[in-house]
């Protein structure tokens, strides 16, 4: 349950969050979710559903999720370019000393307070 360790950290964090802001409720966080993480986003978002429910500062708030698209970038070329769709080899040189540079990434982008 990848997803659910997710959604625990977040509800952590929104709840530090909450308590250094005396916050009485929030409506909606946003999270920005990397193309390549893993995370499935409707488990995401179930998993979501269940946990808020379970706490008082986010019972009503909505996961609103953006996704980043993967990009990696070419050693050879210095060129970058979509990761799901030519994998690790650099479509512009054949290279294949490359590595992703954004797509990975799990970030609290956003907390809304109604
Ligand atoms: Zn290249």
């Amino acid at each position: 349950m990848h997803e659910l360790g997710i959604i625990f950290h977040i509800i952590k964090t929104v709840e530090r969050v909450g308590v250094e802001h005396k916050l009485s409720s929030v409506s909606a966080v946003s999270l920005e979710l990397g193309e390549v993480s893993g995370v499935v986003h409707k488990e995401l978002l179930d998993c979501w559903k269940w946990a808020v429910k379970k706490t008082e500062l986010l019972k009503d708030a909505v996961l609103n999720i953006e996704t980043i698209p993967a990009r990696t970038l070419c050693e050879s070329c210095q060129k970058t370019y979509e990761t799901v769709q030519y994998g690790r080899v650099c479509p512009c040189c054949g290279g294949q000393q490359t590595y992703l540079v954004q797509g990975n990434e799990i970030n609290l982008k956003e907390i809304a307070v109604c």
